[in-house]
């Protein structure tokens, strides 16, 4: 078998309307480029006919593996697999619905092929998204660039050129809490951008629900920095400044005024309140931590495959159905 040099990770949820057309258009880039390459469609538990346009390509197209999950696990598990997978010598991540256009491939290749091991897309505009959603986006992406530890490039999304090291190093991460994009950046490496215009999804709708998009930006912020942890010290010393000030406050009508009388009832509730909601505020960003915690010490695979074809199983991924694998 050849080895590819080129390896295009897909993961795929619900696409059955886009398969056909992304396949169409992939294979027109992928016959420009000047090596072999091969497509890895990672099925995150579809429930339409997603898998069976992945069996009938891979039946038709010896360059087309896949592999499908035993159920849902979210597109950043469904690109980990994908990485877990590839044979190539650079791995390219995009998205089935040709958000992503394929032929920005070639010009992320030309970079890699000056000497970068990352090359990532970097959204100039966001063409027919609605404004929340790119309201929303703007605002997370410059939060985050201000809360992680690492420098996460704004408007930069999965879509991305990684050379074998850099994937390599990915693979040997072993948390479950994955966000792909800030492990991107953290392995460090030489990265660049590309530019592009994010065209609108070709067929469907989309998969990221406003749920999913939430807790992939909490995800995002707990996962690259402990700065939230410290935002409990600064409410408590807050507080108790409050506190001081309301003390000298009542000291001083008790003693030098007396006609002020004292709103004790009010005070009391308000302070209650205050106090009451800066603690639950700050449980709560220790839950975020705690779960992430006590995720991960359970050790659980990231994710169950049911079915493979055409790809070869890593050592580390032990959870799948062997009598499927072709080598
Ligand atoms: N996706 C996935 N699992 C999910 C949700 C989405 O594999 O649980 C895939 C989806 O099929 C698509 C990509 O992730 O290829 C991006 O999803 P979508 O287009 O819905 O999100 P957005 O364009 O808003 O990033
Ligand atoms: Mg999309």
């Amino acid at each position: 078998m050849i080895q590819p040099i080129y390896s295009i990770v897909i993961p795929i949820y619900n696409e059955e309307a886009n398969i056909h057309e992304m396949y169409r258009r992939l294979t027109g880039v992928m016959e420009q480029l000047d090596g072999e390459s091969e497509l890895i469609l990672v099925d995150d538990g579809s429930q339409d006919n997603s898998l069976n346009l992945m069996r009938e390509l891979h039946r038709l197209d010896s360059r087309v593996n896949y592999l499908s999950f035993a159920r849902n696990f979210g597109h950043q598990v469904a690109v980990t697999a994908g990485l877990n997978f590839i044979r190539g010598k650079v791995a390219i991540v995009m998205d089935a619905d040709l958000q992503d256009p394929p032929e920005l491939v070639i010009s992320m290749i030309e970079k890699w092929q000056q000497g970068y091991h990352v090359v990532y897309a970097q959204r100039i505009s966001r063409k027919r998204e609605n404004w929340f959603k790119r309201l929303m986006a703007y605002c997370f992406y410059r939060v985050l660039r201000q809360l992680a530890d690492v420098d996460i490039p704004a408007d930069t999304g999965d879509f991305c050129l990684m050379d074998r090291q850099v994937v390599d190093v990915l693979n040997t991460m072993p948390e479950r809490n994955r966000y792909i994009r800030g492990l991107r950046a953290w392995v460090g490496f030489r990265q660049t951008a590309v530019k592009f215009e994010r065209d609108p999804r070709f067929a469907g709708e989309v998969k990221y629900t406003f749920g999913k998009s939430w807790a992939l930006a909490v995800n995002g912020i707990v996962s690259l920095s402990k700065v939230p942890l410290r935002i409990a010290t600064y409410l408590g010393m807050l507080s108790a400044c409050i506190a001081l000030l309301m003390i000298l406050l009542v000291l001083y009508w008790r003693l030098f005024d007396r006609t002020t009388p004292l709103i004790g009832f009010t005070l009391i509730t308000i302070a209650l309140f205050f106090l009451g909601s800066v603690q639950l505020f700050c449980i709560g960003i220790l839950g975020e931590y705690i779960g992430r915690i006590y995720e991960e010490v359970k050790g659980r695979p990231i994710y169950t495959v049911k079915e493979v074809a055409g790809v070869i199983s890593p050592s580390h991924v032990s959870v799948y159905n062997s009598s499927n694998a072709r080598m």
